[in-house]
């Protein structure tokens, strides 16, 4: 192996060390706050609570039981839009549904269930990577069990990119270590490539998302120039108000729904390092960078599940554990 590739695994085996000796409980920040809804709420008021709270994700709590209810998220509103269509004589039914009622509505359109998985925020931050990787899970919730009366608390969740920021904040003498390129590690997808154009229904990208199971489109015009990225927490805004109907509106006019606070889509191109990369999630609230050619025509994607699987599994013996 030459230098450049020791000093990579190197760099990588650090990260490891370190996630193993630190917690989910240390990703979180001194303060924050979290929003947890209720089980019993109607999905339609759910969408309001998401929006004026500027989030896009939230645990469910089932009072009834005291218990974690699982975690609510983009993928619940898109389910709920793949029944509308695929039942439309029950529009008002779908108005009444209750944030209970996602698993009926994921069962009846044949989606699979999620796999409700957690992690108690003591356990090694190592730990809650390998079982995003394993679930396919974007973030994973905190669950506490108090010893004495076995009763849950939701702490918090931790996404991807929570634990990405959190490596390369704390990690600095390790992700400098790792200079090879996007090219050279083949980090990303390159083919087969999901996109849609500026023109293309709303409905029309949900599709393209739940066929390939991604979470992010790119929007490119006739000369396969990167426009913008059409991401699923973007039908949030579109089904505001339960207004189903409008998802036959095209990209460009849902996009110009965003938050005015909306971070942007981050690129890179194929000679990148992996440290830039770091150095990029380290300042920006990146979810996946779009890799682009020098005339900014569309060559790839890199996810954050990209990120974190290469950071955690490569090199490592175990290939039983890489496939999944
Ligand atoms: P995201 O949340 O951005 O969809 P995932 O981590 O779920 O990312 O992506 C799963 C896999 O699909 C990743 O390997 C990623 O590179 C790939 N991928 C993401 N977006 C697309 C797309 N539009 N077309 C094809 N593959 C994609």
């Amino acid at each position: 192996a030459s230098p450049l590739d020791r000093e990579q695994m190197q760099g990588l085996r650090g990260i490891r060390e370190f996630l193993k000796v630190r917690t989910s409980y240390d990703v979180l920040p001194l303060s924050f706050r979290l929003i947890v809804l209720d089980n019993d709420l109607l999905i339609k008021k759910s969408l309001n609570i998401l929006i004026q709270n500027g989030i896009v994700s939230a645990p469910l709590w089932d009072s009834r039981n005291s218990t974690f209810a699982g975690l609510l998220t983009s993928t619940d509103y898109i389910n709920v839009i793949q029944y509308y269509w695929q039942f439309p004589e029950e529009i008002h039914q779908v108005d009444q549904f209750r944030l209970s009622s996602l698993r009926d509505i994921e069962k009846a359109i044949g989606a699979l269930p999620l796999e409700t998985v957690s992690v108690h925020p003591m356990r090694p931050l190592y730990e809650a990577c390998r079982r995003m990787l394993k679930t396919r899970a974007r973030r994973i919730p905190l669950i506490d069990i108090d010893d004495e009366t076995k009763r849950q608390t939701v702490v918090s969740v931790i996404t991807q990119y929570r634990i990405l920021k959190f490596i390369a904040v704390n990690n600095e003498k390790h992700t400098v270590l790792l200079r090879k390129s996007v090219k050279d590690i083949d980090l990303g997808t390159y083919s087969n490539l999901a996109t849609a154009t500026m023109n293309s229904s709303v409905l029309d990208v949900i599709h393209l998302m739940v066929r390939h199971n991604i979470s992010a489109v790119p929007i490119l015009d006739r000369e396969n120039h990167v426009l913008n990225v059409f991401e699923a927490v973007d039908v949030i805004p579109c089904i505001k108000g339960g207004a189903y109907d409008e998802l036959a509106a095209t990209v460009g006019e849902a996009l110009s729904r965003r938050a005015d606070d909306f971070g942007g889509i981050y690129t890179c191109g194929m000679e990148d390092r992996l440290d830039s990369i770091f150095d990029t999630i380290r300042k920006s609230r990146v979810h996946r960078l779009i890799v682009v050619d020098d005339e900014s025509r569309l060559k790839g994607i890199i996810s954050l599940s990209d990120i974190l699987k290469y950071v955690l599994l490569f090199g490592e013996e175990d290939d039983s554990i890489r496939a999944v």
